[in-house]
């Protein structure tokens, strides 16, 4: 128990990965805690597409007591290269992801859904109090609380706590709420003039695909003059192949991204029918199948000064928007949960004393952001890399590649995968399930 024997009370905004560890962590400290999430319900199995998650991130899982039932899923599959071509197939790198020998744990690709179903089944067995379909709307602080309202299925409530975690992603209205308070202007999201479209298939439905994606050669990336396609395999199996392309398009609105199916079929088949095999016929049988494609406009936050006031805190995509580039984004929300949690541990065995909630926020911030700043400078770098060109601006950029991913290097990798949050370790001994 804590002063006067009252729980620390930890108000977290959003339950997708970011919200979903941090609350996992804190169930195993002296903690009160409420998860509020403004989706209706538990997502499906498909949303979010295919990602990659990194050993620093599967490695935070494991502190959380879950990579096990990670790796016991159909889906997820190690990964220990990508292979990048240009259009017409040549070779241009392929860039080393670590193993389980170097850093402990392998580059993992598989759905979101299956790291943030690991998340949530989780914290139903700990009967955390976690509200769907309840929205945080604003908060007030005081030197000592924090008062959050929301509005749970249409009805408006209020809670006061000791610490708001906003872990509401990129559209967050923590951090809106937060820079009001602060008196600093807000920052909103900005289209980033690259898109995301996505499909997911069986391999049979491509002949020939089967020998081309393997399970010792599970990700190919192609740059091509007018876009990226990217294409991966997930599952143990080696049957299902999601893919994707990025592209410039102009701006629209919500509802004009919901863009008719043949339209996008149409702009597919025009921007990408000078490339060799797989890609033509990826987006010929992904025609054929019938299914919708996930279309997710990049959008991009500038990098914020402050991530916490006195009793809020961010974390996650709502403090960093990670492009999709790097293959960083859930990594780094992991990162994110587990060092705050490794400083609220410290500082919940002092809280007696005069221990100080703002310089817990502000040294987050401080040994958070240099790294996390880094790898998003990375991303925009391979996001430009994706945006249109003439034939003669793709040999250049081809060439500038290939030096570049001579570079990345297992020992340049390192800086990434190699990272180990202070005192993820520990957690073992309170996470049991290894
Ligand atoms: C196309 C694409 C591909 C990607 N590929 C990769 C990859 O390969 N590897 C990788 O590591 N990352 C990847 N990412 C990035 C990664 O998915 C994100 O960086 C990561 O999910 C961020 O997690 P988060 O919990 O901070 O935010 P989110 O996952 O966005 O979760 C935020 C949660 O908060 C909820 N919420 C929002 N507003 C409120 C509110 N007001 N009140 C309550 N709840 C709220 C939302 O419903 C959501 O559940 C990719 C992202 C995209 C879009």
């Amino acid at each position: 128990m804590s002063q006067g024997g009252e729980r620390f009370q930890v108000i977290v905004a959003g339950a997708g990965i970011a919200g979903g560890a941090m609350a996992l962590f804190l169930s195993h400290l002296d903690t009160d805690l409420t998860v509020l999430e403004s989706r209706p319900r538990r997502p499906n199995t498909t949303e979010g597409g295919m990602i990659m998650l990194g050993p620093n991130g599967m490695n935070v899982l494991h502190g959380l007591g879950l990579s096990s039932k990670l790796r016991q899923r159909e889906t997820g599959i190690q990964v220990s290269h990508i292979t990048i071509r240009d259009g017409s197939g040549d070779l241009i790198g392929r860039v080393p992801q670590g193993s389980v020998e170097r850093h402990g744990s392998a580059s993992t690709a598989l759905l979101r859904w299956d790291v943030h179903e690991v998340l949530l089944d989780a914290l139903e067995e700990k009967r955390i109090d976690m509200r769907w379909n309840s929205r945080v709307e604003s908060m007030e602080e005081t030197d000592n609380s924090v008062l959050v309202r929301w509005s749970e299925a249409g009805e408006t409530k209020e809670k006061r706590a000791d610490l708001l975690i906003g872990a509401d992603g990129i559209w967050s209205t923590t951090r809106p709420s937060m820079y009001e308070r602060l008196g600093l202007a807000v920052t909103k999201p900005r289209y980033s003039g690259l898109v995301g479209i996505g499909f997911i298939l069986d391999i049979d439905s491509v002949p020939g695909l089967a020998s081309y994606l393997t399970l010792d050669q599970p990700i190919v990336m192609v740059h091509d003059h007018l876009g990226f396609v990217g294409m991966m395999l997930y599952d143990k199996k080696g049957k299902k192949v999601g893919w994707w392309t990025t592209h410039e398009a102009s701006e629209r609105s919500r509802e004009e991204w919901e863009i008719p199916r043949e339209q996008v079929f149409h702009e597919l088949h025009e921007r990408y029918s000078t490339c060799v095999f797989p890609i033509p016929q990826l987006i010929q049988a992904s025609e054929v199948s019938g299914g919708q494609p996930f279309i997710w406009p990049v959008y991009e936050v500038e990098r914020l000064g402050r991530w916490n006031s006195r009793r809020t805190v961010l974390i996650g995509d709502a403090a960093h928007a990670m492009p999709p580039h790097s293959g960083q984004g859930a990594s780094q929300a992991l990162e994110d949960a587990a060092h705050l949690a490794h400083l609220l541990r410290q500082y919940l065995q002092h809280r007696d004393s005069a221990a100080d909630l703002q310089s817990v926020l502000d040294t987050f911030q401080k040994v958070r952001q240099p790294r996390v700043d880094e790898i998003v400078d990375e991303a925009n770098r391979r996001g430009n890399m994706k945006r249109e060109t003439s034939r003669v601006g793709m040999f250049v950029r081809k060439w500038m590649m290939r030096i570049i991913f001579f570079f990345m290097t297992q020992r340049w990798m390192d800086r990434w995968f190699a990272y180990k949050v202070p005192g993820i370790d520990d957690w073992e001994t309170l996470c049991p399930g290894e």
